[in-house]
């Protein structure tokens, strides 16, 4: 079928490739009307290449931010949706074209969805009324891998960090219903505590649950103990301190109190010997608080996370209970999102590698293979591959010169880049779907059944051997990651305008993708890569020397990130976005070397008055031109490793000795470092 499909596209995906020979932003891929040129670069740079688009632009009342790479994301909403409402017409479930269809006329089969209220969640809320004990209790948690049950232990499988050859199981902490710890025990997030408990008062009146008000106080005051038992984001980003292999049989010992045994059959993991635990320190603690909460309390906490988990697939009281709550008054969107793009978001997906949840009940990879097979032509692939190969050379020539390593730490990084597989566009090998029944009139079925298969593949697969061509992010998605099997993977989605183009001047791509690939790159090699050497095993294969002088390094760019102050008395945590900020330095560095390299010793071209070197520069800047609600920064400075956007483009150009030049910064701008305090790690 699948090559049926790319045959039948092929002609209509060249003429679109022909008539499309033009950058989509100005003559050479860059928008010059966006610029603020009464910014000195040296002042504000982000400013002065985005400025005039910043006071155009509004956010939409439906997002909570707007920029270029969402509006990437919108494009790639509206393929899908067209790729849908077809494969709808379909009518019949025999391949992934039709499930895929079947399951988005599923979701947008609103009438039928609004008759049944909260019928569809019988079977999981009439397994927690029969549930009489904390073990039974236990047992329920372990199906929230396969279904819309919700634990306090999360578990999942991958790679053994330690032995890369083969898969492991991974527990770590869970049951917060609120983005993260401090939402319940600091007092700025004091409101959105009030509104969640609202919320959770508001869902269990939906389902029916006795006495949901004061229930939804101990749901409440449950989760703000575990919150307190919890790890911070920054604990949990040391891939040292989360690697904790745990007998099985010794999980009760460690954590008493909880029926492992139960919870473990429930995710049809009952043969695994041995685990892995992420918070070690934190797991007795939280069975603790589970052994102390009474039954009532759990039962509600249950059924409470069981419907906010299906709300979006339920009646609109639910899901406008749900959008109050996660969506606005944790994330700043004014607007819900119409139910065609919902459906596309609940059907295809997204990165299921940082945020599993998002891939939960998907036909995520089926959409994905729909949408590559339509979408990535090949020639972008072949423009793409020549940039990663002098992006990995320019690398190489970076750690040969590497000022800090010492000679055995250099010798293991470089055959660390060697040994890095660069994944682009979609998988190698599709996942079969031909076992998932999928029903078009049966929503809430078809999240239970793909989210089983979903489960059923990562378990079936833990005897090894390991996929090295394995994916954890969907090809329809835009952005990258650098995963676990020493690979970086640039998914189909992230492949485009502004991040890159194949029609648009070199420059700018080398400073956006390449930046970006180039970011990802440094992360195999920075505070946390350095813990996995070159075989993918987690051994921290630097000296003490390395990492001393490593830290002194990092320090210095941490307290500059750290000086940073998106909204009045709102800081940037240089310590949480330490390893994002350094990675995005040392790609931009990396992508003007790369750049360089690749004009083989021209000189570069001069367009509309600017250089070579400027173009790099406004090419990473305008990938992230872009701006967001304060709302969104104040959650997004505690709880993303990732630095707001501005602090990407400004916090990074002022350590690059190159931007001077191109832009005559001069001491007294703003944004201006002397050289000798400016940050030099790659
Ligand atoms: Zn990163």
């Amino acid at each position: 079928m699948r090559l049926r499909l790319c045959a039948a596209l092929f002609a209509a995906l060249t003429t679109v490739v022909l008539a499309a020979d033009k950058p989509q932003f100005g003559s050479w891929g860059f928008d010059g009307t966006g610029m603020d040129v009464h910014t000195k670069p040296g002042n504000d740079f982000f400013r002065y290449v985005n400025g005039a688009w910043l006071d155009r632009t509004k956010i939409p009342p439906d997002k909570p931010a707007w920029s270029l790479r969402l509006a990437m994301t919108d494009r790639i909403e509206s393929r899908l949706h067209d790729l849908m409402e077809s494969a709808a017409k379909k009518n019949e479930t025999a391949d992934i074209e039709g499930k895929v269809g079947a399951f988005y006329h599923a979701f947008m089969d609103e009438e039928r969805i609004e008759t049944l209220g909260a019928k569809p969640l019988a079977p999981e809320l009439d397994s927690v009324r029969a549930a009489k004990t904390r073990d039974d209790l236990a047992g329920v948690m372990g199906r929230s891998t396969v279904d819309f049950e919700n634990s306090i232990f999360n578990v999942s499988t991958d790679i053994d960090l330690k032995d890369p050859k083969r898969y492991a199981v991974y527990l770590s902490q869970g049951g917060l219903g609120l983005p993260d710890r401090d939402y319940y025990l600091q007092p700025q997030f004091a409101a959105a505590k009030a509104a969640y408990q609202a919320y959770v008062a508001k869902i269990l009146h939906l389902i029916d649950w006795p006495d949901a008000d004061a229930r939804a106080k101990d749901v409440v005051d449950f989760e703000t103990r575990l919150a307190d038992a919890s790890w911070t984001k920054a604990q949990d980003r040391d891939v040292q301190a989360t690697y904790n292999p745990v007998d099985v049989a010794d999980l009760a010992k460690l954590a008493p109190g909880f029926d492992w045994t139960a919870f473990l059959q429930n995710a049809s993991l009952g043969a695994q010997k041995r685990v892995i635990v992420a918070e070690k320190s934190a797991f007795p603690k939280l069975a603790g608080v589970y052994a102390a909460a009474p039954v009532e309390t759990l039962k509600a906490w249950q059924a409470y996370h069981i419907a906010d988990a299906a709300a979006p697939y339920l009646s609109r009281a639910f899901t406008a209970a749900w959008f109050d709550m996660h969506d606005k008054t944790l994330a700043g969107q004014q607007q819900e999102e119409v139910r065609w793009k919902r459906a596309v978001h609940r059907v295809a997906g997204g990165d299921c590698g940082a945020a599993p949840g998002d891939c939960f009940g998907t036909l995520n990879w089926a959409a994905g293979q729909l949408y590559t097979a339509q979408y990535f032509p090949p020639s972008a692939k072949a423009k793409i591959e020549d940039l990663v190969a002098h992006l990995k050379a320019a690398y190489r020539k970076r750690l040969e010169n590497n000022d800090w390593m010492s000679p055995a730490t250099k010798a293991e990084a470089l055959k660390k880049l060697d040994t890095y597989n660069i994944k682009l566009g979609y998988p190698d090998h599709p996942r079969d779907y031909s076992h998932v029944a999928i029903a078009g009139d049966d929503l809430v079925g078809d999240v239970r059944n793909a989210a089983a298969a979903d489960w059923a593949f990562y378990v079936n697969r833990l005897p090894g051997p390991v996929d090295r061509s394995d994916w954890s992010m969907t090809p329809q998605t835009n952005d990258a990651y650098n995963g676990s099997l020493r690979d970086i993977v640039f998914p189909a989605g992230i492949l485009q305008p502004p991040v890159f183009d194949p029609n648009a001047d070199p420059a700018i791509n080398y400073g956006a993708i390449g930046g970006i690939i180039g970011h990802e790159m440094t992360h195999g090699f920075d505070d946390q890569g350095r813990k996995i050497d070159a075989q993918g095993a987690l051994r921290d294969w630097w000296t003490p020397e390395d990492a001393k002088k490593f830290e002194a390094r990092a320090k210095e760019l941490g307290a500059q990130y750290s000086a940073f102050e998106p909204l009045p008395g709102v800081h940037v945590n240089g310590a949480l976005t330490m390893g994002e900020n350094i990675a995005d330095l040392g790609g931009l560095t990396l992508a003007l070397d790369a750049y360089h390299q690749s004009l083989n010793g021209k000189p570069a071209p001069v367009l509309d008055g600017f250089s070579g070197d400027q173009r790099v520069f406004l090419g990473w800047a305008q990938a992230w031109r872009g701006k967001v609600s304060d709302d969104f920064v104040k959650r997004q400075v505690v709880s993303d490793p990732h630095s707001p956007r501005q602090f990407r483009v400004n916090g990074v150009v002022r350590n690059i000795d190159a931007w001077y030049g191109a832009f005559r910064v001069a001491p007294g701008d703003r944004l201006y470092v002397a050289p000798k305090d400016r940050v030099k790690i790659w």
